[in-house]
């Protein structure tokens, strides 16, 4: 199989994820270079090369790019079909470079009240010192995003669904409003990946994901990646991210590329499986609500059924626990569910967000607390069998 016909948009998303990023026609897996100096032939290469260095797309310097993280690049975009990809170290490094490279001092940011935490930190930290405001709005605002604009306003960032809180937003609402007014549209589509939901068809221009979460989907690496169909909004944030000094090492580069080969078997899983024990949960009298976008019970739940092609495993759900003992006793009492930060791996997760961390959006009461589970590649029954003793020791 060539590159070309991996990258084949005549082949559906599943064929072209197992293919993409193949620069070596002998071996299926991408050779991993550990590589910093890279040596020229002679004078005249070193000159030649020095013009196309910056895209990323030619040995020039190990930290500008290898053949390594060029795989990984097409593998994504092979995914979402955009024209590139800026790989960073981390989700959240993807974030801040998009955010750090297109806001000048003076901006406005309308940022989504759901926004992942770091995110929310990052705008109210570095970026106001920067001069930068950020507004944060609604996550339900959908075309009325249009009366929040400003003279100022330069970028919509989305997040979709919220993070914590699972809110669906109406994305081509947002960007068909933002297009309108010439601003650009960034948007976190982590939870969902390009497989489920691709922003890029939806007229978001910058697509971030972490992909430490589902496209590693093994819990071993952290990563970061934005992809574009705009060449000059590509070039730009390159080179930002170039400039910063940031590149993704060989080694997680590999553990990226080899997650994604499998990521079309893996997620339909963790839907099933998710869905699955949400519908037990439902039956569970401690359970006060359920925040899973295929559910109505979630906000945008509507956006969800019109946009998205399926679900993943990360969902929230409020308890009734009493007190924050009765939450500590039903955590400590889960065996099968790790207690920990991140998702998208092979491994099932449960993370009670702390009352510091509570999400705006949603009020609790005295005796609820909200938990945050991850539903991994484990088989449902004991899943379920685990979460039914737990509910117990409460
Ligand atoms: C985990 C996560 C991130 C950050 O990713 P890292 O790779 O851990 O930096 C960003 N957004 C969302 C929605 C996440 O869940």
């Amino acid at each position: 199989m060539s590159t070309d016909s991996a990258s084949n948009e005549q082949l559906r998303v599943e064929t072209r994820l197992v293919g993409a990023g193949r620069s070596d026609p002998r071996v299926v897996s991408a050779p991993v270079y550990h590589v910093s100096t890279v040596l020229f032939r002679d004078y005249d290469e070193l000159r030649a090369r020095e013009a196309t260095a910056r895209s990323g797309r030619e040995l020039y310097y190990g930290r500008m790019g290898t053949p390594t993280t060029q795989a990984l690049e097409d593998a994504v975009c092979a995914l979402d079909g955009a024209v590139g990809a800026v790989l960073t170290p981390s989700g959240v490094a993807s974030i801040t470079d998009i955010l750090s490279a297109f806001l000048v001092p003076g901006d406005e940011l309308l940022m989504v009240d759901s926004v992942y935490g770091p995110t929310r930190n990052f705008c109210i930290g570095p970026l106001a010192a920067r001069g930068v405001t950020t507004t944060f709005y609604d996550p339900m605002v959908g075309a009325g995003i249009e009366s929040l604009f400003t003279p100022n306003t330069r970028l919509v960032f989305l997040e979709s669904p919220g993070s914590g809180s699972f809110e669906v937003q109406d994305v081509p609402a947002i960007t068909a409003a933002a297009r309108r007014h010439c601003l650009l549209t960034a948007i976190d589509n982590t939870w969902a990946t390009p497989l489920l939901f691709n922003p890029l068809d939806f007229g978001v221009d910058l697509a971030m994901q972490s992909g430490t979460k589902y496209l590693n989907g093994h819990a071993d690496c952290l990563f970061g990646v934005t992809t574009t169909r705009d060449p000059e909004l590509l070039k730009k944030l390159r080179l930002y991210t170039l400039g910063t000094g940031s590149h993704l090492a060989p080694d997680d580069a590999m553990l990226g590329l080899r997650g994604m080969r499998s990521l079309s078997a893996r997620l339909p899983v963790h839907d099933r499986s998710a869905r699955e024990v949400a519908t037990w949960l439902e039956r569970q009298p401690r359970l006060r609500r359920l925040l899973h976008p295929a559910w109505p019970s979630c906000p945008g739940h509507e956006f969800f059924q019109r946009d998205f092609k399926g679900a993943t495993g990360l969902f929230g759900m409020i308890l009734e626990v009493g007190d924050e003992a009765g939450l500590a006793r039903f955590v400590d009492a889960l065996d099968l569910f790790g207690i920990g930060f991140s998702w998208g791996g092979f491994e099932s997760l449960c993370l009670p967000m702390s009352p510091k961390r509570a999400v705006r959006s949603l009020d609790l009461a005295e005796d609820e607390a909200l938990l945050r589970l991850h539903i991994g590649l484990e088989h449902t029954g004991d899943l379920i069998a685990d979460l039914e003793q737990a509910l117990q020791a409460i």
